[in-house]
């Protein structure tokens, strides 16, 4: 992709963090680097859904963002062997089949709880990207040969209800980083509760449920350890009331799902952005900023790596044809 930019004329900076930019007549101007000004007839804006500061930038100089609803809960980590068994029901032979996946959804007093990015033969890995704060995140090796089989379990999260968490705060019901604020608030509280450095809190499943902090934790797979904490603490209570209520729901539709023998991690919270940032739907550009094409997954137009490429795809297109004109 590099190779295919540098030969239509491009460029490619490395270490190259825009910091800020320069408006004039509802128009970006120029960016600014550590290393300079750049300057462009144009600027796609495709910075990912953690770049909060990014954000919080467009928030500073008025440019209209809006608080967007996702989805926030815990993983769940399984023996992948307990997984083959419940989904297969009959001995699991690896050159046949591969490792078995799962996707669950149930509605709990009128709220969404469901599986999200289920990882076959996976590892919990951390992925928070400022100190002080815990974020959990999945995938599968290729192979997907790991005795473990994680996923995210996540329940809808809206203004109504960050507000209802957070209005004492003193934050305001339409502020456009309310839900950036409830993300981020329960992300500390799990890096508090873990502990420190990357620890994660976590729980055994029904400990979980029925509120016991777990006097052992199984093997798993996070590298950077787990620390037993009562996870009703962390989460905020209508998520916790939700997951506890719905993972007894879950182990029905699959018999043996619900078993101490799995283990819940607190957060995983970067499911989608909290943010959108608009555009319009034909030229794709920002309503205020004639030159700025918000673009991917943190501008909320995508929600995953194949989403993130095609949109990214449309905006380069898009841009090439107006500038043609
Ligand atoms: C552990 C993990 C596993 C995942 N597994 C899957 C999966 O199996 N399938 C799937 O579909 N999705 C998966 N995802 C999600 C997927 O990675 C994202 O949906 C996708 O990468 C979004 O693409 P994007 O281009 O919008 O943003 P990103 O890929 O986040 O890219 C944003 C880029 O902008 C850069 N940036 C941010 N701020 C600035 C700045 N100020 N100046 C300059 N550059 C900046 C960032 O460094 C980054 O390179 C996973 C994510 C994680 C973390």
């Amino acid at each position: 992709m590099r190779d295919a930019i540098i030969e239509a004329g491009g460029e490619v900076h490395f270490e190259c963090k825009m910091t800020g930019f320069k408006l004039r007549d509802g128009r970006i101007e120029h960016l600014e680097t550590p290393n300079g000004h750049v300057q462009a007839d144009a600027y796609i804006l495709a910075t990912g859904h953690s770049a909060r500061d990014v954000f919080e930038l467009l928030h500073q100089h008025r440019i209209q963002i809006e608080a967007k609803p996702f989805a926030l809960g815990v993983r769940v980590e399984h023996p992948q062997a307990l997984i083959n068994e419940i989904q297969y029901h009959c001995a699991f032979q690896p050159d046949e089949l591969p490792p078995a996946s799962y996707s669950l959804v149930q509605q709990i007093q009128q709220k969404g709880m469901f599986s999200f990015c289920m990882c076959p033969g996976g590892i919990i890995a951390p992925a928070a990207t400022a100190p002080g704060e815990i974020v959990v995140n999945g995938w599968s090796p290729s192979k997907r040969n790991n005795p473990f089989a994680n996923s995210g379990i996540v329940v809808e999260v809206n203004q109504h209800d960050a507000y209802a968490v957070l209005k004492e705060t003193g934050i305001s019901a339409d502020d456009p980083l309310l839900l950036l604020s409830f993300q981020q608030m329960v992300e500390k509280a799990a890096y508090t509760a873990g502990g420190g450095k990357a620890v994660a809190p976590a729980q055994r499943l029904v400990d979980f449920c029925e509120q016991r902090t777990s006097a052992s934790l199984p093997s798993n797979s996070y590298l950077p350890g787990l620390h037993s904490f009562p996870l009703q603490e962390v989460l905020p209570e209508y998520i916790y009331r939700v997951l506890s209520k719905g993972f007894p729901q879950f182990g029905k539709k699959m018999k043996g799902y619900y078993t101490n023998e799995a283990i819940v991690v607190a957060t995983e919270s970067r499911t989608s952005s909290p943010v959108k940032i608009p555009r319009h739907s034909e030229t794709l550009t920002h309503p205020q900023i004639q030159n700025l094409y918000p673009c991917g997954e943190g501008a909320g137009y995508a929600g995953g790596i194949v989403s993130a490429a095609m949109d990214g795809e449309r905006v380069a297109s898009t841009l090439a044809l107006l500038l043609q004109k």
